[in-house]
């Protein structure tokens, strides 16, 4: 039996983790923490509410983490945490940088006062900056950071100071660096629901020029289970990237939304770039495969389709998030 702390737990990845570990590893326990900023959903928890603890807390506050941490016995940290839209980073950095690298700081810093097994570390294919769209090269853990947002910048930081913790006192760390997630779940903000929403609401889908920028996609169950792979089998000290070489470009997103929807090309609308909008990313993922035997599974079409499909049967989920958002897409012209 293994007692767990899963951070940013009423997020989108977040909450996929805690449902799915449960689901796995009936005995452990869990405690899942979140600040619930504008983008945690504590219904997202409400199948597992009598399984998990739930509380409510930062994870800048030293003290609460000190305290849980000893409290539930913690032998693992999963650190989802973080604010996580590229969009808000460009109008209100700082708020990036407090949660993304202070905050991350100051759980490592419990984890080191108070002893744990093994702190985990999401992070992101943006730490590396972006590819052009003809390049050969996929990402290798050994790549050099060069991060181009306050978003990216802020989980590049995150990851150094992981390491540190790591090189200084020695904590079992591991990161996971993973391509775009999809699924059930993601705030509205992100650019799957946000097309969806959108077209459920008669909408137009706001496409940035650039729409042929590449991403790679890996749906959120697959994501999950590399988590899962790398607490189990994973070396501490090591990175592991964790994605699916199956890249679309933020139009063909657009034309797949509308086409499961049975809606027109005409309602796609030409918007300007985000300031620092990445061309593409792409990871070589061949570490989590050869070494620990992790492979995605979820074909992306049929997993988009499904996930486009959720949209469409649970707005009673999305409806009330739509007005919640610090920010409008387009708000820094
Ligand atoms: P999300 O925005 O849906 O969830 C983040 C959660 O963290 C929210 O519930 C929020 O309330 C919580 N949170 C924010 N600040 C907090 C704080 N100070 N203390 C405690 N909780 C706080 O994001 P997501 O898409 O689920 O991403 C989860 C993690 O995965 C993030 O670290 C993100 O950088 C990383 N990641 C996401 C993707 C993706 O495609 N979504 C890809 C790679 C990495």
């Amino acid at each position: 039996m293994t007692s767990l702390l899963v951070t940013g737990a009423a997020g989108f990845i977040g909450s996929h983790f805690v449902r799915h570990w449960t689901a796995r590893h009936p005995d452990d326990t869990v405690v899942a923490l979140d600040a619930l900023t504008y983008a945690g959903v504590e219904s997202n928890l409400a199948t597992v509410a009598d399984r998990v603890t739930f509380v409510h807390g930062d994870i800048g506050d030293g003290t609460l983490m000190q305290r849980l941490l000893r409290e539930h016995r913690t032998e693992v940290v999963v650190n989802f945490a973080a604010e996580s839209h590229n969009s808000l980073a460009v109008l209100d950095p700082a708020r990036f940088f407090r949660t993304n690298v202070l905050g991350t700081q100051s759980l490592l810093d419990a984890c080191r006062q108070v002893g744990v097994e093994r702190f985990h570390q999401i992070s992101t294919c943006e730490v590396y900056g972006d590819l052009a769209l003809d390049s050969d090269e996929a990402f290798t853990e050994e790549s050099p950071y060069r991060p181009r947002t306050p978003y990216n910048a802020s989980k590049a930081a995150a990851d150094h100071v992981v390491r540190s913790y790591r090189d200084t006192y020695g904590l079992p760390v591991t990161i996971t660096n993973s391509a775009n997630n999809y699924g059930s779940h993601q705030f509205p903000e992100k650019v799957i629901p946000l097309f969806a929403t959108r077209a459920l609401n008669g909408e137009r889908l706001p496409v940035y020029a650039s729409s042929d920028n590449q991403r790679e996609w890996i749906h959120v169950l697959d994501q999950c289970e590399a988590i899962e792979t790398v607490l189990l089998k994973g070396l501490p000290g090591e990175t592991y990237h964790v994605g699916t070489g199956v890249e679309a470009s933020v139009g063909q997103i657009a034309d797949c939304v509308l086409d499961e929807l049975g809606l027109s090309a005409a309602r796609k609308e030409t918007v300007p770039d985000r300031p620092g909008h990445d061309r593409r990313y792409l990871l070589n993922s061949d570490k989590i495969r050869d070494e620990l035997g992790w492979e995605p599974r979820v074909p992306f079409e049929s997993g988009l389709r499904e996930t486009i499909r959720w949209y469409a049967d649970n707005r009673s989920w999305w409806e009330p998030l739509l007005g919640r958002s610090p920010i409008a897409e387009g708000a820094w012209k």
